[in-house]
């Protein structure tokens, strides 16, 4: 039996699939015939010509959006693919061993893994991404398609019958992408805390994950039987007999309440007392914005953007973004879909921001304050944003913002763009409303401040979680002091709900602990009637606020910021949960 954090609540039983590292061991395949090699040669020459074109344009079209220095990362990455060196050590490899393209430029780029291993730390890990980023480019070109270790994993799935579940060290957020509607029933990785993206994105799907389990994947080989407890990030490997059939047991109960719970889909959002509550999605796209209409959510209080550009090579020019942004409105008929602007930095990078070198990414040069160097990027995604007002309630949220002169330089540059298209007579919609994400503590802190330049804020409290106990939401050694259960996150709620209800602003919460069922008795009771969640929690929330009152809320509220640690807020709220609906209890996290 492993443990890790359940990141996912649910249960399955199922058959490992390991996702290798882009630098994982390989089998190294020969060809078949050494009168192949010159062929071999000429495909993998080939490969590297299409990567460094792809490159040079990169270079170009990078230096224009973004500046010249942004541009550096990919004039190394050009550097490395035509290095004459790398060149003529796959040739020999393909010339004296025999082996394929792909093999030779695996054992090559392994080499160059060694050499790095041995410079400094930070450094070494800098490198390592340069690699695997060039590896996988040369790689795409030569296979000319990308199949992802997940899609060969759901290509298991569809042959083999039995549930699919993904076993990784990290699962890369573009990766992440991927598992899209893909048949994968778990995920467990050694990496990642429970607001990881690729959590985020696990839940967002409603499947099962426990991250952060050291060393599973020296444990686990693809086709052992495995058993996934979301609820409290239990991992076990070939388990018994007796084991599988009584988790299969729970594994059904649990799939059965969930199936019941869908059916809550066309009743009103209110609690036991008629309180109305909204009940918003967070989505990433239009798979998710398709989840979020199943569940009947009251519409999109989350849109992240960053996974457009996370799934692309290049920069999504602002006829793409348009037309993305345009598709999720016409999915979300008659809602308010609220699109957040870039949030890039922190574990979601994209190689073309040319961001390296930092000992302290979420700490650093990330979401908006990017734009404070680099505003043509914003500016595009601002125009796509307000020319989709058109087709839709739109509303524009802006991540990580910290200061009020962050505030007030980025409100008028969207001033200035309206001006803009205005001039240009580029038809817009006049009415985006713009709202700011409080998640950094100087925002929650300075709150009144920050409520007279603003339309609305959502609270994004995995960052302000995480940056109110100093501890990275995704490292598994400090991860359990992000814990929404705790005195000092209630406090700082509180105050920013109040300034909100003084001043009449509109406040939604769109971190995670909108969807978990403890967190979201306080916060109904401290007054928050707009909760964002991944879609596959509105049923269960709204099974959970359907059945308390509001008199009780409050009370559970104001008993619990009497106390001063996780632990007696935990239990308090445990034993609550229990009075109100125990069946409920399935779906928390502990
Ligand atoms: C948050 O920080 O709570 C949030 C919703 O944003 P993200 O998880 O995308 O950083
Ligand atoms: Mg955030």
């Amino acid at each position: 039996m492993h443990k890790g954090i359940g990141v996912s609540p649910g249960i399955v039983v199922g058959v490992a699939h390991r996702v290798e590292s882009v630098l994982g061991s390989l089998e190294q395949q020969s060809l078949a015939n050494p009168s192949e090699i010159p062929a071999e040669i000429e495909r993998f020459d080939q490969a590297v010509a299409e990567s460094a074109a792809e490159l040079d344009s990169f270079v170009q079209k990078v230096a224009q959006e973004l500046g010249s220095s942004a541009a550096e990362i990919f004039r190394g990455h050009a550097q490395m693919v035509n290095d004459p060196s790398l060149q003529a050590q796959v040739h020999s490899l393909i010339e004296d061993q025999h082996l394929t393209a792909l093999s030779a430029l695996q054992v090559v780029m392994h080499g160059y893994a060694a050499v790095f291993a041995r410079l400094q730390q930070d450094l070494f890990r800098e490198r390592m991404t340069d690699i695997r980023d060039v590896i996988l480019r040369i790689e795409s070109h030569l296979v000319r398609k990308v199949v992802t270790p997940i899609e060969e994993a759901a290509g298991a799935t569809r042959n083999g019958g039995e549930s699919v579940i993904l076993v990784a060290h990290e699962i890369l957020p573009s990766q992440a992408m991927s598992l899209g509607d893909l048949p994968i029933a778990g995920i467990v990785t050694e990496l990642g805390g429970s607001t990881s993206h690729a959590a985020i994105l696990a839940r967002s799907r409603g499947i099962p994950a426990v991250s952060g389990v050291e060393g599973i994947m020296s444990e686990v080989q693809s086709g052992d039987m495995m058993i996934v407890d979301g609820r409290d990030g239990m991992v076990l490997v070939r388990p018994d007999q007796e084991a599988m059939s009584a988790y299969r047991k729970v594994q059904r109960e649990f799939f059965n309440l969930k199936d019941r719970l869908i059916a809550n889909r066309d009743l009103p959002a209110k609690s036991a007392d008629g309180a109305h509550v909204e009940l918003l999605a967070n989505i990433n796209n239009l798979a998710d914005a398709h989840a979020a209409q199943k569940v009947g959510a009251a519409g999109v209080g989350l849109f992240r953007t960053e996974y457009l550009f996370l799934t692309h090579h290049d920069v999504p020019d602002e006829e793409e973004q348009y037309e993305f942004y345009r598709q999720i409105l016409l999915n979300s008929p008659n809602q308010t879909v609220t699109i957040r602007t870039l949030d890039l930095g922190g574990d979601k990078t994209v190689p073309y921001l040319g961001r390296r070198g930092e000992p302290n990414p979420f700490m650093g040069w990330r979401s908006t304050r990017i734009f404070l160097e680099n505003s043509k990027l914003f500016v595009t995604q601002v125009r796509a944003i307000l020319r989709a007002g058109r087709h839709g309630k739109v509303a524009m949220l802006f991540p990580m913002i910290t200061t009020l002169e962050e505030l007030l330089f980025v409100n008028n540059l969207v001033k200035e763009t309206r001006g803009n298209l205005r001039r240009e007579g580029v038809a817009f919609g006049e009415d985006v409303k713009t709202g700011v994400m409080v998640e950094v503590p100087a925002a929650a802190v300075c709150i009144d401040a920050i409520l007279r330049e603003t339309d609305f804020i959502s609270i994004g409290s995995n960052d302000l979680i995480q940056y109110l106990v100093a501890a990275d939401r995704d490292n598994p050694k400090v991860a359990q002091l992000c814990e929404p259960l705790s005195p000092a996150i209630f406090r700082v709620l509180r105050n920013v709900f109040d300034a909100c209800q003084r001043t009449g602003t509109p406040v939604t919460l769109c971190g995670e602990m909108a969807g978990q069922p403890r967190p979201v008795l306080v916060l109904f009771g401290l007054g928050l009637r707009r909760f964002s969640m991944s879609p596959g929690f509105i049923p269960t929330i709204k099974a959970l606020l359907s059945s308390v009152t509001t008199a009780q809320a409050e009370r559970f509220a104001h008993h619990v910021l009497q106390l001063n640690t996780s632990e007696e807020i935990r239990s308090y709220l445990t034993a609550r949960m229990h009075e109100i609906s125990s069946s409920l209890e399935m779906f928390d996290t502990p």
